[in-house]
């Protein structure tokens, strides 16, 4: 087994990079980085990651950085220090930006692919293939991760190999699994199934009502909150690892308190283990997308009650 095994404590402290990135700390920074960052599709915002490697090993190009021990990866980034999940290792199921939702909040950009097709979008196997070397070469850093996160560049339930390389992985990693998901695709049974060995859950509902939904999610033609809704009850019953709730809440669009009292009658019947409450921080899709103030998102998080927390 790679990285952490059950009852292992973390043992490493770490320093943080320009760029949000972790190293452990005294490790040398040519063999020791523990973010590599992404080419290809990749977000912009870990290809901006990419000069402040150049410059610390001195290199001024992929190749030259290649030769000199850097992994450059096309699904695997970090690790990052992430406010929800603690410590953790990212991998994308997708290309950038395939999606069933085009969310206003979005922080990749307009979905340019918004499908609900389920494909390969990217081989499970290459994925396994970068993921090896990457536990194999930095120990220290693996054996801190929190979690092993399918989130990255669009719906990671997208790809239809999600519940292989949740087994492929457990083979090899003891690192819990976490699925970052916008639930659009939990009313279909193979879906559920298929994240049933994931260790915890993020889906997100950021409305309970059609038209607020269409407005903050934009999703693909044919997708329906009630059908999102009922997937979401269907999959608590079924599944056995810990689901987390997050609700994005954006300024005048879906803050009102009627829409809380909504939504914490329909967050009950899901009964999910927490409920995090968000407001986007960083640039979005659309212009003019605002948070909530604190104020109300306080208010906000009395209606949904005990287990909500602000993130
Ligand atoms: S579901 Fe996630 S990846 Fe898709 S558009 Fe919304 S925020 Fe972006």
């Amino acid at each position: 087994m790679l990285g952490k095994t059950k009852d292992q404590k973390p043992k490493t402290k770490h320093q943080q990079l320009e760029g949000g990135f972790f190293v452990a700390e005294g490790s040398t920074p040519l063999k020791r980085i523990a973010g590599t960052p992404l080419l290809g599709d990749t977000p912009p915002q870990y290809v901006a990651h990419l000069p402040s490697v150049k410059a610390r090993c001195g290199l001024s190009d992929k190749a030259g950085c290649m030769q000199r021990g850097y992994y450059f990866m096309k699904y695997i980034y970090g690790p990052v220090k992430s406010r929800r999940l603690g410590f953790s290792l990212g991998i994308t199921l997708t290309p950038c930006k395939i999606c069933s939702f085009n969310c206003v909040y979005c922080q990749l950009g307009k979905t340019i692919n918004t499908t609900s097709e389920r494909r390969e979008y990217i081989p499970a196997q290459e994925i396994i293939n970068e993921l090896k070397p990457w536990l194999q070469n930095n120990i220290l850093e693996a054996g801190d991760l929190n979690y092993i996160t399918f989130s990255g560049s669009g719906e990671p339930t997208l790809n239809i190999k999600i519940g292989q390389l949740i087994l492929d992985i457990k083979k090899i990693t003891a690192v819990p699994v976490a699925v970052i998901t916008n639930a659009s695709l939990l009313n279909v049974a193979l879906v559920r199934q298929a994240l049933s060995c994931a260790d915890l859950i993020v889906p997100s509902l950021d409305a309970v009502t059609h038209e607020i939904f269409t407005k903050v999610d934009r999703p693909k033609e044919g997708i329906n909150v009630e059908d999102i809704i009922n997937g979401l009850m269907a999959f608590r019953k079924e599944f056995k690892g810990k689901i987390w709730l997050e609700v994005m809440l954006i300024k005048g669009i879906n803050d009102d308190l009627v829409h809380a009292r909504k939504l914490k009658d329909i967050i009950d019947k899901i009964n999910p283990d927490k409920i995090q409450l968000n407001s986007p921080v960083r640039a979005t899709a659309e212009d003019n997308i605002l948070a909530t103030d604190k104020k109300k998102l306080e208010k906000f998080k009395e209606i949904l009650g005990d287990k909500c927390e602000l993130i």
